[in-house]
């Protein structure tokens, strides 16, 4: 396939994953990120022209921040192209949820500007697999991606049926239907603007932590000590927080840090505050599990660090996209 002066094409995106994975020599197991993205588009039927670009070829599960940029400014130069009608991503299956809400907040609203799609898609079987999944499912997502039904911005498909970007939910390691839609209010996404890409090392340094039986503070003092700048909390049920955390928490705000709080089950709305009145400084993650939402905190930290005629606050930033009714 030749790569020189398509009019009128899907720009198809490699990455990595599965779905460019191989069976190992030893036969167990295998590796992903192994085929190129050219070969996999060979076993398409696509009814559009597709234009390829090899981004990386690496198991999603070793993404990087500087990879994530790479690749916000390639999908807002491919939406920008007239000549691109969508976009397809491969992708691996680990780290979609984050990749998705990458894109959600710095080219979903370029995408739904320009009318066009970015769809994401992987596999839960490698290529050489006999019952392998990624062939239809990047036929299926260059099909969405192609469709002119007004239901531009960010997406995914993994099996037959597009999930929105933002509600992407991989929730099984092993079966091959394993992602779902979580359920979102349709005027969720309150931003129209895109935020910016950070770059290289401009991304903020955001870490999770994990509420749980016998929780100890010690891992939020040395992160604080070591100049971290944010931290997810993945509480427990509706957000809770143990009583051996909360200080650590509450100091780390005290000294200017960022908290975020979200909930370890991954599922559900978190919003409000505590009844007991823990972390009632903490941001709630709302529908974000909290490796969207660390997503999230590093954009918001980002963009609240960029001048502009009125620059808001990282909380502003993150309210907004999140859509939180304390919106500021
Ligand atoms: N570890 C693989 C990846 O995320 C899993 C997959 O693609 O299904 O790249």
């Amino acid at each position: 396939m030749s790569n020189f002066s398509i009019p009128l094409h899907i720009l198809v995106i490699g990455t990595g994953g599965t779905i460019a994975g191989l069976k190992t020599v030893s036969g167990r197991g295998y590796q992903a990120g192994q085929v190129p993205i050219s070969t996999l588009l060979t076993q398409i039927n696509s009814k559009f022209p597709l234009k390829n670009m090899q981004l990386s070829n690496i198991d999603s599960c070793d993404l990087s921040e500087p990879l994530l940029s790479e690749l916000g400014i390639q999908v807002r130069t491919g939406l920008a192209d007239p000549d691109v009608i969508g976009i397809v991503i491969t992708h691996g299956t680990d780290t979609m949820e984050e990749t998705a809400t990458f894109l959600e907040f710095v080219c979903g609203g370029s995408a739904r500007n320009f009318g066009k799609k970015v769809v994401l898609t992987g596999a839960m079987l490698p290529s050489d697999h006999r019952e392998a999944d990624g062939p239809q499912n990047l036929s299926n997502a260059i099909e969405f991606a192609g469709k002119r039904d007004g239901q531009s911005g960010i997406w995914a498909v993994m099996g037959s049926e597009p999930i929105p970007g933002l509600a992407l939910v991989k929730g099984h390691s092993s079966q091959t239907n394993a992602f779902f839609g979580e359920a979102l209010p349709n005027d969720w996404v309150q931003v129209s603007n895109d935020l910016p890409i950070p770059l290289d090392n401009q991304w903020p340094w955001v870490e999770i932590i994990t509420s749980h039986v016998g929780a100890r503070p010690e891992t939020i003092t040395f992160l604080k000590n070591h100049g971290v700048q944010g931290i997810v909390l993945a509480g427990t049920g509706a957000g809770t927080v143990h009583e051996n955390l909360a200080p650590a928490l509450e100091q780390f705000m005290k000294a200017g840090g960022a908290v975020v709080r979200a909930s370890r089950i991954g599922r559900g709305y978190i919003g409000g505050s505590l009844a007991n009145g823990r972390l009632a400084k903490a941001l709630s993650a709302g529908y974000l599990n909290p490796a969207k939402a660390r997503i999230a905190l590093q954009l918001a930290l980002f963009a609240s660090t960029q001048s502009g005629a009125n620059p808001l606050s990282w909380q502003d930033y993150f309210a907004r996209i999140v859509g939180l009714p304390e919106f500021r």
